[in-house]
């Protein structure tokens, strides 16, 4: 089973001619309130490719709360772990213009209330998980928490977004650290070298047992600490429309075959398929395919 731990948010979406500069008010398009944050995209994208899927979050007691509790359900996911109320619900308040550009204010609301308590006061639910996916959209002490009352035979999938420092014992827990380019380069910082292939073994000696890095339209390279060896994975080639959420899709997959017992290459080849299928459609959470619609791509 599958357990993802993080952000859950409602995404409210105005389209507007131009983003309003300091004291300006422009009138937008009717408002889209669409499910997000990191938690909820994989936990729905890992239900919806046929995982046994439990998501341990935080919303508040507000309709956008109940909002989010009901997407999940709908995708089938496991929501005994959603803990309601010390806040409200979290939103990211998105302006897009008719270039696509946007303007986003997050408020983490909720996801910054879970705590490193209600981290002890979940254990069944870690129990029962082969795999447990994090995000650092929750406070880092609770993703460290999360590190810290793992069993050793559970697998921690970590995708640090957005990038933060991680303290060394949360790494050396990552099996994989799962990071695109732009938090590839966070982490490494200075020590980062000029290719992939050099991101993917500086990240290594940082201390993961094995690490993923994400190439957009290019794939993924994974690479096993225990072997050193560094693989590339391509993606199928499709006409990108919308890249929101493939990452979170990728790593949901990932997941979710590794919780199988697949090798991580070969994870990875069916996560690319996945993130593929994603980029083709509009959105996040409803971009996400089901196991049939990656296997007839
Ligand atoms: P993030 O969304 O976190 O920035 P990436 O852009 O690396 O991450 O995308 C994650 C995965 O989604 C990629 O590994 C790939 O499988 C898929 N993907 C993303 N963009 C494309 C694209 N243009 N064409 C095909 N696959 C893509």
């Amino acid at each position: 089973d599958l357990l993802v731990v993080g952000s859950a948010n409602a995404d409210l979406v105005i389209g507007v001619e131009r983003r309003p500069a300091p004291g300006e008010t422009v009138l937008g398009s009717d408002l889209a309130v669409h499910p997000g944050g990191k938690g909820g995209n994989q936990a729905v994208a890992a239900a919806r490719l046929g995982a046994v899927t439990a998501l341990l979050a935080r919303v508040g007691d507000d309709a956008h709360g109940r909002l989010l509790l009901e997407s999940q359900r709908a995708a089938g996911v496991d929501t005994e772990g959603v803990l309601v109320g010390g806040a409200p619900t979290g939103v990211a308040l998105i302006t897009v213009d008719p270039s696509g550009d946007n303007s986003i204010v997050v408020s983490p609301g909720a996801n910054g209330r879970l705590t490193p308590e209600d981290i002890r006061a979940a254990r069944p639910l870690f129990e029962a998980a082969r795999v447990v996916s994090v995000q650092l959209e929750i406070p880092l002490e609770t993703v460290a928490e999360v590190a810290g009352v793992m069993s050793r035979d559970t697998r921690l999938v970590l995708n640090p977004s957005p990038p933060a420092p991680l303290p060394d014992h949360v790494l050396a827990a990552c099996d994989p650290l799962v990071v695109n380019e732009h938090e590839a380069r966070y982490i490494l910082g200075e020590a980062a070298g000029a290719t992939p292939g050099e991101w993917a073994r500086a990240l290594l000696k940082l201390g993961p047992r094995s690490v993923v890095v994400t190439l957009g339209a290019a794939g993924a390279l994974v690479a096993d600490g225990r072997t050193g060896d560094v693989v590339s994975v391509s993606s199928p080639r499709v006409e990108a429309v919308d890249t929101t959420g493939a990452g979170d899709a990728f790593t949901a997959a990932l997941a979710w075959r590794l919780g199988l017992g697949e090798q991580l290459a070969e994870a990875a080849a069916f996560a690319v398929r996945v993130g593929a299928v994603a980029v083709t459609r509009q959105g996040a959470q409803e971009s996400f395919p089901s196991a049939e619609e990656v296997s007839v791509l």
